[in-house]
C-alpha cells in the first residue's frame, strides 16, 4: 500500500508578498498583522499604545475593543457577528449600532436597527452613548452636567 504525505493544512505566513496590502483602518502598508477575528489586514501597532494615554490611536486595539467584530469574537459566539443575537441584546440598540458601524469596521452593518435617541432625564438633552459622558440611574440617563449638578446635590 503507498503511503500517501499528506500536505497543506499549515498556513505560512508569507513575509516576501506584502505587496498591496495595505490596513484596512487607515492604510497603511507597513507593519501589518491578520486580526484573529475576522482576518484582515490591519496595523501592528497595539505594542505602541502608551498605557494610560486612552488614545485611540490603535487600528487593532481599536477593532478588537470598539466593534461588535472584536467583541464578538472575544466573547466566543458563533456565526457571524452581523447575525448574532448574544451580541444584540449585549448593547443598547444605540451602542449596538455604534460598535457596527463605526470607522473602526472593516465591514459596516447593513441596516442598522434604529433607535430613539437617548435623552437626559434632567434636562431633555440628547446623549450620544457613544461619545459623551453621562450617568445611569435605573432606566434614567443624566447628562455629564446634569450628572454633576445632582453630585453637588442641586437635583434631587
Ligand atoms: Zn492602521
Ligand atoms: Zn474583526
Ligand atoms: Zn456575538
Ligand atoms: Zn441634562
Amino acid at each position: 500500500m503507498a503511503k500517501r504525505k499528506k500536505t497543506g493544512g499549515r498556513q505560512h505566513k508569507g513575509r516576501g508578498d506584502s505587496a498591496g496590502r495595505r490596513c484596512g483602518l487607515c492604510g497603511k502598508t507597513r507593519k501589518l498583522v491578520q486580526t484573529e477575528c475576522c482576518g484582515q489586514w490591519i496595523c501592528d501597532d497595539e505594542g505602541e499604545y502608551v498605557l494610560f494615554s486612552y488614545v485611540h490611536n490603535s487600528c487593532s486595539r481599536n477593532h478588537r475593543r470598539y466593534t461588535l467584530c472584536g467583541y464578538h469574537d472575544a466573547e466566543g459566539h458563533s456565526g457571524a457577528w452581523q447575525d448574532c443575537s448574544i451580541c444584540r441584546s449585549a448593547f443598547e440598540k444605540e451602542l449596538y449600532v455604534y460598535y457596527g458601524t463605526n470607522e473602526y469596521n472593516f465591514t459596516k452593518l447593513e441596516n442598522p436597527p434604529s433607535y430613539e435617541p437617548t435623552k437626559c432625564s434632567g434636562c431633555g438633552a440628547v446623549i450620544s452613548l457613544a461619545e459623551d459622558g453621562y450617568s445611569i440611574q435605573g432606566s434614567h440617563y443624566w447628562c455629564e452636567r446634569c450628572s454633576s449638578e445632582k453630585l453637588r446635590g442641586l437635583r434631587k
